[in-house]
Parts: structure tokens; C-alpha cells; sequence
């Protein structure tokens, strides 16, 4: 069962893993894509932030030149910066304008020579020392501005004309002073309409300074939309924010402008959450939904699977294991065997008188008889580790060693659970069974090599008298080979003449032979006279009696065809009656040899008769109708009724020897023998004895009434030749044969 659920689960496993498998893939991919997306875009928007607050700080310098210079590039500016320097002028048009409307907290003027004469703080005026920091800075600017301002085209005073329109020669720089970061402007005095013209070759120059501020630095972000936009040391780390970096003149980094830049992803994930978290609720339920209904399919299939495997291993009316299952597990338990002090008992149960029920009763009793035994075999085997039914009427218990008590104790339980009658709608069933035993303790036994020994060891309770309990000796092995051999000899006796006939006579109250019985012979070459009585058993149970049979037929046939006045008996076995083609081929054999088959009689025994079988019938039935007539051998040994003997209409009983040897015993025989051939007569049936060896059983015999008599008082088996001496009967092909060689 935790077998059955692994396996299910593995199964399970199997087919949702790749679904499984295949969503998380599916989602992985999803995700990972919109990360990557998200990213990009991030990546993209921040450069372009970046680009553009570059671009917009280059313009807000330029903006702020452009301020200085509308302030400091006028005539007015020329007269009262340069020719002037007049101080409260300045104050009001340079340091106190550019601080009050633009935020400038710096502003002083340099003459032609460079040296200050004005300083204005945040827009008040001021000491000239405050210029001293910013020397350096003013050192770095003022070459560029004397540059450009001697490479400017000469001024021409022109007075009343118009704008003369001189670009404005400025420049600009970031620096530091103390904890504070300048943007600094120098920016040349000029004239604008040339009414005045500079005093000097060189003109003033305003040094301006706007510091970096919060003010400042709220005005930006406000413009280029920037989030908490600071200013820091040009040194730190950005850690993924937006970087500005602020340089002097000679390029040396002074500080840096930082900002969060933004995260269009961050809107995009908001705008995404709510439908991608639908898409993934929604490919999850599919999944779901897949793996359920799956799930569904591979339940009923698995349930199916263990129907069909338990139908493939179970017999379908007692329930018990079958063949394919007991192999299953005798490899198994066969497996462990030997390693420690393990042993394994097999059992093979074979019912007694099943096939008389099933024949006699019908199929149905047959089943009942088989269900019952299934049951008893359970309760008398609790503890066994397998009882299987093999089919027909054969079980097998398998016991290992703990599971159960002794081999013999178990057997002889079985046995007695067996030998009870079973109580059914038919009457009380008396089945009992044989059984054979094998305890395997030795490791390396194969499975059918263990049921091999098990099955002889049934074979051998069967033939000692059924109902009883066999243990397997390797004897049985050797006698079983010996079979083997003596089979194979056999076939080939077939093929090399090694058989021939005999012929018994039958003689009447006069002493007169009247007809011969057919007995066949084996001459072997090196095992001698072989009797029938042990070949041909034996050529019944390996199906060679029907070539056998068809051989004496022949024969009889050929030895016997031209006779005129003997009858002919021969023997046929239970088997051949059964074969459905047997009398087609008589009658083909009959032809042949053109004989004629009035003069036959066919030997049968009870037993061919007791199966009520349609085969059976359908042979005697159309060998009569040939002409042939039947007489029932060794009478009195079987179970012939009455019934039998009518409806067969068998011709004749041959009363068996057993009970001949008997006469003159003072036993029962006599009245045995008186009652048999009283019945004959009754049924108006001939009746002849065998085995009659001595003229005292003889005139017994003829006194109750028995008229025809066989045995080694009147002829023992003999050739064809000496037969047809002492009938005086015409010679057969074969026998002229025989006397033509001699
Ligand atoms: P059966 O048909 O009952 O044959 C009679 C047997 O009794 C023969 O044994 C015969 O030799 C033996 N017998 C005859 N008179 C006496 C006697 O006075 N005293 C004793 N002790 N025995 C006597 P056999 O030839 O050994 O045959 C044994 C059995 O083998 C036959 O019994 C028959 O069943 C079978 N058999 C023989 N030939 C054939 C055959 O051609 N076909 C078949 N199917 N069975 C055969
Ligand atoms: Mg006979
Ligand atoms: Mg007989």
C-alpha cells in the first residue's frame, strides 16, 4: 500500500514537476524581465537627468554673466567705475543690486593694475581685506579677461550714436573659501554707446560672488525638478544619486551637487503592481487548477493501474495470489534464505477428488469446491507468507521459517482442514487433498527448481494412495530422471520397431479359442522386457499414447486383418477416448488395412468412461456405429454404476484378475464374482474373466455363470505366429511376412 502511494506520489511528482516547473519559469521570466526593463529605464532616465542639469547649470552661469554684465558693460559704468571710482554708485548698481535681486554676497572692483578698490558683503560696504581670499581665485580669472580684452578691437568714442554693441568679456569659476562654495564672475568694465571710453589701457574688472547656498540650491532643484539636491564634498561617494561635480579653472574638482535621481520604475511598479499582481494570481490558479485536475487523472489512472495489477496477480474467484505472484515472491523469499538460519517451506496442495465433482456436478460445484478450499487454506495457514492458487484445483503455501511451526505440523494441518467435507447446495462434498513438501534452506535455489521438487513430492503422495503429506527426497529427482529417460527411450522404440504385439487367447466353456487379446511389447536393447504396465502409464502422462495407440492399431490391424474366425480385443487408453480425432483415425486405420470392424472389440477401462465427457461419447458413439464393439476391463476395480454401463452400452465386462486370484479364498470374491455376472446377464452384457491361471477358478467361475475365460490356464501372450498356429487361424500380412523370411 506505502508501495502503491510512493509510486503515486513519484508519479504525481513526475507529471507536476515540469508544470510546476514551467510556471515558476514562466513567472521567473516575467519578473526577471520587468527587473531588467525597470532597470533600463531607470538607467536611462537618470542619464538623461543628469544631462540635463549639466546643461542647466552651464545656463544658470551663463545667465548670471549675463546679469553682472548688463550691471557693469554701461557708459555710466565706465565714468563711475573707471574714471570716478565712485563708491556709493557702485554700491548702489553693483554690490547692493546684485545682492538684493540676484543673491550675490561678493562683490568687489579691480583697477587697470589689479588692485581693489572696492568690496561690498552682502550688499553692504566693505573693508578691502575682505578681498584677500579671494585673490586667488581673481589671479586665476584676470589673465583670461586681460587677454581678451587686448584682443578687442580698439574703443571709439562716438558720441550721440547708438549702441555700439560690445560683447561682454567675462568669466567664470566654482570655488571654496572657508566652508562656503562660490560661483565666482569676473567681468570687464565697458562702454555700451561709447559716450565714455576707459581711462586707461586697462579697464576695471567686478570679481563677483554668488555663493552655493541654500537659496540657491532650492532655486535648482525647484527648475530642474530635482529631489533633495545638496551640495557636498567632491570626494563623496554618490551611491547611486545623481552627481554633479563643480571644477575650477585648472579643472581641480571643488564640489559636488547630489541628488535623488528619480526612479521612473518606482511610478511604473505602481502603475504594474496592481495588473502584474493580477497576471501572476491569475497564472497561479491556472497552474493550480492544471495540477488538480491532473492530480484527478493520475488518481483514477493510478486506481486503475492497481485494479489491473492486482487482477494480473490475483486469482479472480478465491482472491488468492496467482502463478505470476507466487514466482514474484518465492524469488524473494528464496532470496534470503540460507544467510542466517532462515528456511523455506513450500507446500504444493493438490485436491484429491476435484475432477470427479467438477465432471459429476458441474462447473459451479467446482467453483464452490475451490472457494471453500481458498477459506480453509487461509484459516489452517494463518501465519504463511503466501498461499497462491496456481489454477484447477492446485495451491501453494509458502512459509518461511518463524512465520509458522514445523513444515510437517502445517501439512498436517492443511490436510485435516481439507479432509472435513464441504456443505453445500449439493450435499456433503468430500474433496480431500495430497500434499507435497519441500524445505529449502540452502541458498541459490531457483523458484521453478523449488515448486519442481514441491510438485514431485505431490506426484509421489498421489501415487502412494493420495490424502497425505510428502516431503521431497532427491530420490524422487532420480526416479523423475529416470522417467525422463525411460520417455525418451521410448520415442524412440516408436521410431526403431523396438514394439510389438502379443496376442492372448479367449477361449469359451469348451475350451475353444475365440478370440485373442492384443497386448503390447517392448523389447529394449539394453533395459530388456520394459512391461506395459510401466510404459504405458507413462506414455499417458507425456500425451505419446496417441501415437502409441495409432501404432498398435496398425498393427493389429495388419497382424490380424485377414483372420476369419478369431475376434480381436485391443486396448485403448482413457486418453485416446478423449482425443477428439481418435475415432476419425481408427476409422482411417480401418480402412487402410480394409478390415472389418465387427470382429473388433475395444478394451476400455472405468475410468475412460467415468469422465462424462462429450469427446468420449462422441468416439464410442461413432466407433459402434462402425461396427466396432466395447468391453470394460478390469471390472470391479472402478466406479462404473449402472448407469455407465447403459449409457455407453459397453458389450461386455471383463471381470478383473483381482478378483479371480481370490477365488477359492473363502473371502467375499465369489459373491463379488456371482453379483458381477448376474448383473451382465441382467443387462444382457457378455462377461469373461482374466487372470485365470488354474482349472479350480476356472469351473468357479463357470459355476456363477461366467462363460469365456483369458489367462496362463487357457494361453499366456504369445506371438502372432504361435496364436495362429493354435487357432488355426489364416496367417496376416505380417505373418506371411515372417514365415516368407524364415
Ligand atoms: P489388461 O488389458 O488388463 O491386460 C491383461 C493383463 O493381464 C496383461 O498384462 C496380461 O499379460 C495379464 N495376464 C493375462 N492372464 C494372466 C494371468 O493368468 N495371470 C496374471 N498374473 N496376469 C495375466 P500385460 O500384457 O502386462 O498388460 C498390462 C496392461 O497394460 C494391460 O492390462 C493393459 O491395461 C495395458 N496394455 C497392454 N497392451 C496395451 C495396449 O496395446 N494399449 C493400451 N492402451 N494398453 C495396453
Ligand atoms: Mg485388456
Ligand atoms: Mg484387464
Amino acid at each position: 500500500m506505502t508501495g502503491n502511494l510512493i509510486n503515486g506520489d513519484w508519479r504525481k511528482a513526475r507529471l507536476f514537476g515540469p508544470i510546476v516547473g514551467l510556471t515558476l519559469g514562466v513567472l521567473a521570466l516575467l519578473i526577471l524581465t520587468t527587473a531588467i526593463l525597470v532597470h533600463r529605464f531607470d538607467d536611462t532616465a537618470s542619464a538623461r537627468e543628469q544631462h540635463m542639469f549639466e546643461r542647466g547649470f552651464a545656463q544658470q552661469l551663463e545667465e548670471l554673466d549675463k546679469v553682472v554684465a548688463t550691471q557693469v558693460d554701461w557708459d555710466d559704468a565706465i565714468v563711475m567705475m573707471d574714471h570716478r571710482r565712485d563708491a556709493a554708485w557702485i554700491d548702489f548698481n553693483v554690490g547692493n543690486y546684485l545682492h538684493t535681486f540676484n543673491g550675490f554676497t561678493r562683490s568687489f572692483v579691480v583697477d587697470g593694475d589689479e588692485k581693489v578698490f572696492y568690496a561690498s558683503a552682502n550688499g553692504e560696504r566693505a573693508g578691502l581685506d575682505l578681498y584677500a581670499p579671494f585673490r586667488p581665485i581673481a589671479a586665476q580669472l584676470l589673465p583670461r579677461i586681460r587677454q581678451a580684452e587686448k584682443a578687442r578691437p580698439p574703443l571709439v568714442l562716438r558720441p550721440g550714436k547708438d549702441n555700439i554693441v560690445i560683447p561682454p568679456i567675462q568669466g567664470n569659476t566654482v570655488t571654496r573659501i572657508g566652508d562656503q562654495t562660490y560661483i565666482v564672475i569676473a567681468t570687464l568694465v565697458q562702454p555700451d554707446f561709447g559716450k565714455a571710453l576707459p581711462k586707461g589701457a586697462r579697464a576695471p574688472v567686478t570679481i563677483t560672488a554668488l555663493p552655493i547656498d541654500a537659496r540657491l540650491l532650492g532655486i535648482f532643484a525647484q527648475r530642474y525638478q530635482l529631489d533633495d539636491l545638496k551640495l557636498t564634498a567632491p570626494d563623496a561617494k554618490s551611491n547611486g544619486r545623481g552627481n554633479l561635480v563643480l571644477r575650477d579653472l585648472s579643472g581641480r574638482p571643488v564640489a559636488s551637487l547630489v541628488w535623488t535621481p528619480r526612479r521612473p520604475s518606482a511610478i511604473l511598479s505602481e502603475q504594474l503592481l496592481l495588473p502584474l499582481l493580477l497576471m501572476l494570481g491569475l497564472l497561479g490558479l491556472v497552474a493550480w487548477t492544471m495540477v488538480r485536475r491532473s492530480g484527478i487523472v493520475i488518481s483514477d489512472l493510478i486506481a486503475s493501474e492497481a485494479r489491473a495489477k492486482h487482477l494480473a496477480f490475483h486469482d479472480p474467484l478465491t482472491r488468492l495470489p496467482n502463478r505470476a505472484m507466487l514466482f514474484e515472491r518465492l524469488h524473494s523469499l528464496l532470496a534470503t534464505v540460507g544467510s542466517d538460519t532462515s528456511r523455506l517451506t513450500v507446500l504444493c496442495v493438490d485436491l484429491d477428488r476435484f475432477k470427479e465433482i467438477n465432471d459429476t456436478l458441474g462447473h459451479h460445484a467446482g467453483d464452490l469446491v475451490i472457494e471453500a478450499t481458498a477459506n480453509r487454506l487461509r484459516t489452517a495457514c494463518a501465519g504463511a507468507a503466501l498461499i497462491a492458487r496456481l489454477g484447477g484445483d492446485e495451491f501453494v503455501v509458502l512459509c518461511s521459517s518463524g512465520c509458522c511451526e514445523s513444515a510437517e505440523m502445517l501439512g498436517h494441518r492443511v490436510l485435516e482442514a481439507l479432509s472435513r467435507p464441504i456443505q453445500s447446495e449439493y450435499g456433503r462434498l468430500e474433496i480431500g487433498c495430497s500434499i507435497g513438501a519441500v524445505i529449502i534452506d540452502r541458498p541459490g535455489v531457483e523458484p521453478t527448481e523449488a515448486l519442481r521438487w514441491a510438485d514431485l513430492a505431490l506426484y509421489h503422495s498421489k501415487q502412494n494412495g493420495r490424502g497425505r503429506l510428502t516431503f521431497f527426497e532427491p530420490r524422487m529427482d532420480q526416479a523423475l530422471q529416470g522417467r525422463r529417460s525411460l520417455e525418451t527411450d521410448l520415442r524412440h522404440a516408436l521410431a526403431n520397431d523396438e514394439l510389438f504385439m502379443v496376442y492372448q487367447p479367449q477361449v469359451d466353456l469348451a475350451g475353444n479359442i475365440h478370440a485373442a487379446e492384443a497386448l503390447l511389447r517392448w523389447s529394449h536393447p539394453e533395459r530388456g522386457e520394459v512391461p506395459p504396465d510401466v510404459f504405458v502409464p507413462l506414455a499417458e502422462e507425456t500425451g505419446l499414447i496417441l501415437a502409441l495407440g495409432e501404432f498398435v492399431m496398425r498393427r493389429v490391424f495388419a497382424d490380424t486383418g485377414s483372420w476369419t474366425r478369431l475376434r480381436v480385443a485391443i486396448n485403448v487408453s482413457a486418453e485416446q477416448m478423449r482425443s477428439p480425432g481418435f475415432a476419425a483415425a481408427v476409422a482411417r486405420l480401418a480402412a487402410e488395412a480394409e478390415i472389418d470392424p465387427s470382429r473388433y472389440e475395444i478394451e476400455l477401462t472405468e475410468t475412460a468412461l467415468l469422465s462424462d465427457e462429450p469427446v468420449t461419447a462422441g468416439n464410442i458413439g461413432a466407433l459402434k456405429r462402425l461396427g466396432f464393439t466395447f468391453a470394460l476391463d478390469d471390472f470391479g476395480t472402478g466406479y462404473s454404476s449402472l448407469s455407465v454401463l447403459q449409457r455407453f452400452s459397453v458389450d461386455k465386462i471383463k471381470i478383473d484378475r483381482s478378483f479371480v486370484s481370490c477365488l477359492g479364498d473363502g473371502g467375499e470374491s465369489e459373491a463379488l464374482v456371482d453379483a458381477m455376472v448376474r448383473l451382465a446377464k441382467a443387462l444382457h452384457l457378455r462377461v469373461i474373466a482374466e487372470g485365470v491361471e488354474s482349472e479350480a477358478q476356472r469351473e468357479r467361475l463357470a459355476s456363477c455363470g461366467c462363460n469365456e475365460f483369458q489367462g496362463f490356464l487357457t494361453g499366456r501372450p504369445m506371438g502372432l505366429r504361435e496364436i495362429v498356429e493354435l487357432a488355426h487361424e489364416s496367417p496376416g500380412a505380417a505373418e506371411a511376412e515372417i514365415r516368407k523370411s524364415a
